[in-house]
């Protein structure tokens, strides 16, 4: 197909912001690809090019693209940047520059959605010697053979950042559109649990083309990820056992370990693989994990859902996510890292095992098999402690030791109900002391002056609509520390998003929605500075959230709940 095609369809969901519009635009662009070979298109829908789960990345910074756009057009580099300064949209900067380019094109063949699919996907497969003009020359190949609005996507695709406005909702939606009747409710669910389960809708497409019972088929495998299941909150321990008893007026009970999320996969090789709950493989940052679910684990084939924990190694004690944080992205020094920060495997779901798909069992028997085939081994790996009960005050007591234990709170799960991949359904439900954070996305930053200079200071931050789009939120300086001893530093902070630098006006930057933090505040207000409509009273950082991406963010209607509840608590 040819990639025109494809970026007319772009220019239109720009031009609509209403999510029907979009929908239907998205829809009659799939409905013209049933045919096509290749479903990678749809990737392409979001401004990628592989699978959600996979965590490639393209390695482009804005200054890598400013140099193939002066390697395809023929333009000077220092008027490329002048444009990019005025515009501020690398995309708006290619296209224009592409109007008017001064190397012949009229040779170039038209370029194809595929062509674009190749050469994207062979970027970051590039290293050693020569890399960066590989680079640059697989990129400026597309671009010089490409129209003005061909280049702004290609550039934009490049920088993450399409601002054609289709979130997975959008897809979804769109996909059942497509292929089954807007009315079958059915359709929706059964593509949407499909998407769940292999995080690919590309594939999702191609079996809903196929029909119903196809999406049936698509079944959970070892080492492929998934999105994991979570749980609302709880307004009490009294609210969680109305929420989810059972018949006799049983839940479990569980600790809430303050960690981060594991997905621990052995598949038919006996190969192990670990995801975080963003789908980043770290199988090699924890080879402690790998050993110890090789020595702990009877089973030949599984996926189980687990928290990893840290603990001080002198007083057994339980750290903070935040202590332990550095080990998921860690690239050296591992081993001696791990001896360091050492964590605890808290197992608490089995979705996979020996070769059958565990998540239509009820929970209570997910439970049995965990406690059957792991060998609990304190400190290193063992099934999450857990109560069963229908009496409130033992569940009261279970969630003070909880806290006492330095845990969060409490996880309540129903006994009778299935694993639910991607859903906040409220098979689960979380109960911890009230706190006022959220997890947030930084999308803006300020450089600092006086001895903050050279450093960005002052973060935008933006929460997320039910579509994926970001909504400013406020600006977090207050918690990020002048040195890295004592914490999260404003240079690190720094060093982390300048590659991620869209655009540049003075002091101010914009910046890819990439990295997610935690950010606690006195209160929520209502406020026209934001296109949130809210603003956060004394921000202040309180976590970099490594093991968290933008689909984790807090959604505009949290937002709302948290302001609607304070305001009720100022009225009565
Ligand atoms: P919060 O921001 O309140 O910590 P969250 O954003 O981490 O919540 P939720 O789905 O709201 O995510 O809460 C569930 C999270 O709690 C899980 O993602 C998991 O990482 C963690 N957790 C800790 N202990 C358990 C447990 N026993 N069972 C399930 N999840 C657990």
């Amino acid at each position: 197909m040819q990639y025109q095609k494809l970026c007319e369809v772009y220019e239109e969901l720009e031009k609509n912001p209403s999510r029907l519009k979009k929908t239907e635009i998205l829809a009659e662009f799939l409905k013209s690809i049933k045919n096509e070979k290749h479903h990678e298109i749809v990737y392409l829908l979001q401004g990628r090019v592989w699978p959600d789960y996979e965590e490639k990345e393209f390695g482009i910074s804005t200054q890598l693209t400013i140099k193939a756009l002066a390697r395809a057009t023929g333009k000077q580099e220092e008027e490329i940047v002048k444009k990019w300064k005025k515009l501020g949209d690398i995309g708006e900067v290619a296209a224009e520059i592409s109007k008017t380019k001064s190397q012949h094109t009229l040779f170039s063949t038209k370029l194809t959605t595929y062509k674009v699919l190749e050469n994207l996907q062979a970027l970051p497969g590039l290293v050693g010697k020569g890399t960066i003009d590989k680079k640059i020359g697989l990129i400026a190949e597309l671009l010089s053979c490409s129209s003005h609005i061909e280049a702004k996507y290609i550039t934009r695709t490049l920088m993450n950042d399409l601002r054609v406005g289709v979130g997975s909702g959008t897809l979804r939606d769109a996909i059942v559109w497509a292929c089954f009747d807007k009315e079958d409710k059915e359709a929706f669910q059964k593509v949407q649990s499909a998407y769940d389960k292999v995080t690919d809708f590309a594939l999702v497409f191609n079996k809903a083309i196929k029909g119903k019972h196809e999406l049936d088929k698509i079944e959970l495998s070892p080492g492929q990820p998934l999105k994991v299941m979570l749980a609302p909150k709880a307004e009490s321990i009294k609210d969680a056992f109305e929420r989810a008893g059972n018949e006799k007026g049983e839940i479990a009970i569980e600790y809430k370990y303050d960690g981060f999320r594991m997905l621990i996969n052995k598949d038919e090789k006996g190969e192990i693989k670990i995801f975080t709950r963003r789908l980043d493989e770290v199988t090699k940052q924890f080879p402690d994990v790998v050993k110890y679910i090789r020595e702990h684990i009877k089973a030949d084939t599984f996926i189980i859902d687990s928290e990893a924990v840290g603990y001080n190694k002198k007083t057994k004690r339980y750290t903070s996510f935040q202590h332990i944080s550095q080990r998921i992205k860690r690239k050296y020094d591992i081993a001696k890292l791990a001896e360091e920060l050492p964590i605890e495997i808290n197992v608490f779901d089995i979705l996979y095992y020996n070769g059958k798909s565990m998540i239509q069992e009820p929970f209570e028997k997910r439970t049995a098999l965990i406690h059957k085939i792991i060998k609990n081994n304190k400190f290193h790996i063992q099934t999450a402690h857990q109560l069963i009960t229908s009496d409130e005050k033992k569940a009261e007591e279970f969630y003070k030791q909880a806290l006492k234990d330095g845990q969060e709170g409490i996880m309540i799960k129903k006994l009778e109900s299935p694993y639910q991949p991607g859903t906040r359904v409220g098979n689960w439900l979380k109960f911890k002391p009230v706190a006022n954070e959220l997890d947030l996305v930084i999308v803006g930053a300020e450089y600092g002056t006086g001895k903050r200079a050279g450093w960005l200071s002052s973060f935008d931050v933006a929460c997320s609509d039910e579509d994926g789009k970001f909504l400013d939120i406020g600006k977090v300086s207050t918690g990020v520390k002048e040195k890295s001893e004592e914490g999260t530093s404003y240079e690190e902070l720094t060093q982390i998003l300048k590659p991620l630098i869209t655009s540049e006006t003075g002091k101010k930057v914009k910046i890819k929605p990439k990295i997610v933090i935690t950010v606690d505040f006195q209160e929520i207000q209502g406020s026209p500075s934001y296109n949130s409509g809210f603003a956060l009273r004394f921000p202040r950082f309180t976590a970099l959230r490594t093991d968290r991406s933008v689909h984790d963010i807090a959604t505009i209607d949290e937002v709302k709940k948290l302001h609607n509840k304070e305001v009720l608590k100022r009225t009565y």
